[in-house]
């Protein structure tokens, strides 16, 4: 592991960051200690700082010459809750704290370095991006404009891969997460007279089923996709046949051509099959988060840089996951990466386990990453 003098030397800045982070835990858009603290901390070093944007965002920005290009790092500020039945159980399960410290140690090797940096740097930090569209809240906000950034870059700190190593890859490399909410209607009666009416239960029971089928008979076996039923309700008595029925789930891919498709006959199947038993289906698809695609230009540097840092033989260049993660927003309107740094350690707790925690060794390599990024697309 080679980490360079200057990012060494940021260590107890870095830990001291990631400590406060962690002991003042917010949920998404209610990061109000978070801003401050970030805010108060680049304003020190000397950056014009924007805040409030989309409720606690903030972007940090040091402005160079006009003619070269604007480069962007994105961090995400909230925690979560741990359980969902207790709101005293909110942490940094997802190692945004992680995320955060290393964006201010690259603002302050930004800072020690201000008068070499030969384009724009737009630090940003985001709220809401535990499944509440906080990309796409900062994008309305115009954190992508005045001036326009040309390249983007975010990292996560990842659990199922090894400390000391990396994953990076062009193409995607975390699938689209879209919500899919059916409602299936049909006509009460009473249970001894099932002719009289039409059994929503029923047909929901042939409509799960039968969206078993596109994963395996419309899509090509090639492509990556997962189409969950995760939730169904409806009816109340012993002997009455129910009216309406809830169909909740999820739809996954790393390709949104094949989300597209598959909306339709999500839509397509629920409705013909209700209107074939006499009842009917409203069918609501909703599209959340694409999926994280990388550049494949920018990959290829970013492999080279994480190849100096850890070695060849740690850079995972394959990784790829079907977790979801809303940095797909900026990378739909600029290229961009999204970088795993390895922190899975002897103690293993997967990411949104109320024990994830990240050791000094990934914090470390993550901001060399970034520290690594900037020198070479700004200095
Ligand atoms: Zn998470
Ligand atoms: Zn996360």
């Amino acid at each position: 592991m080679r980490i360079s003098d200057d990012v060494l030397n940021l260590k107890d800045t870095l830990m001291m960051d990631k400590n406060y982070f962690n002991a003042n835990p917010e949920l998404g858009f209610l990061e109000y200690k978070t801003s401050n603290y970030i805010s108060k901390r680049l304003s020190e070093l000397g950056f014009e700082v924007r805040e409030n944007i989309a409720q606690t965002g903030v972007m940090g920005l040091i402005r160079g010459d006009a003619n070269k290009p604007c480069i962007m790092f994105r961090a995400d500020m909230d925690a979560i809750l741990t359980d969902p039945d207790d709101p005293n159980s909110i942490k940094h399960a997802c190692g945004h704290d992680a995320h955060m410290a290393i964006l201010l140690g690259l603002a302050n090797l930004l800072t020690q370095k201000k008068n070499s940096i030969k384009g724009t740097v737009k630090l940003v930090f985001q709220p809401g991006e535990e499944g509440l569209g906080g990309a796409a809240s900062m994008i309305d906000q115009g954190v992508l404009e005045h001036p326009t950034v040309d390249k983007a870059f975010a990292l996560h700190v990842w659990s199922e891969v090894e400390e000391g190593k990396i994953g990076i890859c062009g193409g995607p490399v975390m699938a689209s997460g879209d919500e899919f909410l059916i409602e299936i209607l049909g006509k009460a009666g009473h249970a001894a007279l099932p002719e009289k009416s039409i059994d929503a239960i029923f047909i929901a029971s042939q409509v799960v089923v039968a969206l078993q089928s596109i994963v395996s008979r419309n899509v090509s076996p090639i492509e990556t996709v997962v189409v969950s039923i995760c939730s169904i309700s409806g009816g109340c008595n012993f002997n009455t046949i129910c009216e309406k029925v809830t169909i909740k789930g999820t739809c996954r891919t790393y390709d949104n051509e094949v989300r597209r498709f598959v909306s339709e006959r999500i839509k397509h199947i629920a409705v013909s099959i209700a209107r074939s038993f006499g009842g009917d289906a409203v069918v609501e698809y909703i599209f959340k988060h694409p999926p994280v695609i990388n550049s494949q230009e920018e990959a290829i540097q970013i492999t080279k840089l994480s190849e100096q840092i850890v070695g060849s033989e740690n850079v995972i260049k394959s990784y790829r996951t079907m977790c979801t993660e809303d940095f797909s927003h900026f990378q739909q309107k600029i290229p961009g990466t999204l970088t795993f740094i390895g922190c899975q350690s002897d103690k293993y707790y997967p990411q949104h386990n109320p024990n994830f925690y990240v050791n000094e060794k990934a914090m470390l390599i993550g901001l060399e990453l970034f520290c690594s990024i900037a020198k070479k697309y700004l200095i």
